[in-house]
């Protein structure tokens, strides 16, 4: 565009796209600066969702390749992102809080691969908590808890205290059955502990088990009480096993991800281009 039209075309767009949000995060810019507020007289009127995707579709034209969504949250307007996904020229990386995704927003994802969420965290739980909050279920879960023979405990973790933790436990069991926490599952293993991971189709957690003896079915406690035993009974082979998890961590430290997180986007970038 620019060689033809001596027009300078941005590489990317960032789009705020919600005028809301489901949280009250510390130090929020977008509350801070009136771009997000809760109450329908306090909120800035939005583009519709039409209009949007012809905004995109021009861009596209332009030759841009990548539109980053942001607000508020910009998965509380579901109607912008169903129409937006329609530009399938685009990649649409959708900065969330991540609070919002459940079983439709996965099969949305699922079907939209040009999109994807990019979710904001503080660092550790502790530290994301902190500034995001505990979370509308945490009274109920730890009001659950209570009920249970052997009480879970909800705390918040240091690095130090939270290897100390995983040298001390046998296995590591990931029962999740959505994705949630998977880098709970990568710690985990990276110090060397096997996991005993949920076969749910609703998560990726699933793919970082080595082999079947680290999945059970989702929601059958029997079946997870089996895996644990078989490993408990054959200690030899966990051992092993325990080698190959902490070797198999190794492609997930920060340079390695970064370094894979660059090739993805060239990539897609030179299929874009070569179209
Ligand atoms: S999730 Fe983002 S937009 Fe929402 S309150 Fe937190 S910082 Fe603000």
């Amino acid at each position: 565009m620019r060689e033809r039209n001596g027009v300078d075309v941005p590489p990317f767009l960032i789009c705020s796209i919600s005028t809301t949000c489901n949280l009250h995060c510390k130090g929020c810019y977008a509350r801070a600066n009136g771009i997000a507020a809760d109450s329908k007289e306090e909120q800035k009127p939005t583009l519709s969702p039409d209009q949007w995707k012809a905004i995109f579709e021009e861009a596209a034209s332009l030759g841009i390749n990548f539109a980053l969504l942001a607000g508020g949250e910009p998965m509380m307007r579901k109607d912008i992102l169903e129409r937006v996904a329609e530009v399938e020229d685009m990649i649409f990386p959708i900065f969330t809080n991540g609070t919002l995704i459940g079983p439709s927003y996965i099969a949305f994802l699922k079907k939209n691969l040009h999109m994807f969420p990019v979710i904001s965290i503080e660092g550790m739980e502790h530290s994301t908590d902190e500034r995001r909050g505990k979370g509308p279920k945490y009274r109920e879960y730890v009001k659950l808890g209570k009920k249970l023979p052997n009480p879970p405990q909800f705390v918040f973790l240091s690095k130090p205290e939270l290897i100390h933790l995983l040298a001390q436990a046998d296995l590591y069991v990931h029962a999740s059955d959505m994705e949630s926490e998977a880098i709970s599952c990568i710690e985990a293993f990276a110090t060397g502990l096997v996991p005993v991971i949920a076969n749910s189709e609703v998560s990726a957690t699933p793919q970082f088990a080595l082999d079947g003896r680290s999945l059970f079915v989702p929601g059958w406690p029997k079946d997870l009480a089996r895996a644990i035993d078989w490993w408990l009974d054959h200690l030899e082979e966990k051992t092993r096993m325990e080698h190959e998890y902490a070797e198999h961590a190794k492609q997930y430290n920060i340079d390695e991800s970064v370094r894979q997180c660059e090739a993805m986007f060239r990539e897609a970038i030179d299929e874009k281009n070569n179209k």
